[in-house]
């Protein structure tokens, strides 16, 4: 029987605070553009499953940091429990890019003894009249920090579904060489299920679960 998800992978999404973070996720997970005008403060979280290849899908469980972006606010559970995560900066805001390397070094810190896979995102891409940073320079840095580099857009949907699924690729080829493994009492990577009767994903209880791995 097909499972309905091989893994789940949490990612966190960071960055400085109107970079985009918010608007990107929603373009993601629900598909539109929305102006997020009213942060919450906390934590919240979206999911959505993407196929990587043919019948192989991965739910992806997106955390935001949700108005809390100041250095050092970020709780160290939201961290160390994530396998991937998003780095954003606005390509029309220098100050976010030159943040970039203390955002790592805060992610790094906190991440031990488990590691994150990142992305360098250069956000709002449709901006291109404003650019203050280049894709050449933002190449380097992520070849630096041996980081991909894409620049997205939510408003114009440009390399938003590129974006998360190249990432998702490259966690879970990680998950099939051994490299990250699945581990008790972390929430990195969780294995999927495959139901017994399945009618429709919400039908899929805990009894239903039956370990892949
Ligand atoms: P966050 O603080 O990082 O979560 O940023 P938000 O997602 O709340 O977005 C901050 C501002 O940037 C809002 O005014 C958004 O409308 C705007 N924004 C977000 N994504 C884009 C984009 O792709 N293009 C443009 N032009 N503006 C964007
Ligand atoms: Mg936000």
């Amino acid at each position: 029987m097909e499972a309905i998800w091989l893994y789940q992978f949490r990612l966190i999404v960071i960055g400085d605070s109107t970079v985009g973070k918010s608007c990107l996720i929603r373009r993601f997970t629900e598909g539109r553009f929305a102006q997020v005008s009213d942060p919450t403060v906390g934590v919240d979280f979206f999911s959505r499953l993407v196929e990587i290849e043919p019948g192989k899908r991965i739910k992806l469980q997106i955390w935001d940091t949700a108005g809390q972006e100041r250095f050092r606010s970020i709780t160290r559970a939201y961290y160390r429990n994530s396998v991937g995560g998003l780095l954003l900066f606005d390509i029309t805001n220098r100050r976010s890019f030159q943040n970039v390397h203390d955002w790592l070094e805060e992610a790094r810190s906190h991440v031990q003894p488990h590691s994150i896979v990142f992305l360098l995102v250069g956000h709002k891409c449709d901006l291109e009249s404003q650019r203050q940073v280049t894709r050449q320079e933002a190449e380097k840095l992520a070849g630096t920090y041996q980081m991909r580099y894409i620049e997205t857009s939510a408003r114009d949907a440009i390399n938003v579904e590129h974006a998360f699924t190249e990432l998702t690729r490259d966690i879970f080829a990680l998950v099939r060489s051994g490299d990250i493994t699945i581990q008790e009492g972390w929430e990195g990577v969780k294995s999927g299920f495959v139901p017994n009767v399945v009618h429709s994903s919400e039908e899929v209880t805990k009894s239903d679960r039956r370990c892949l791995c």
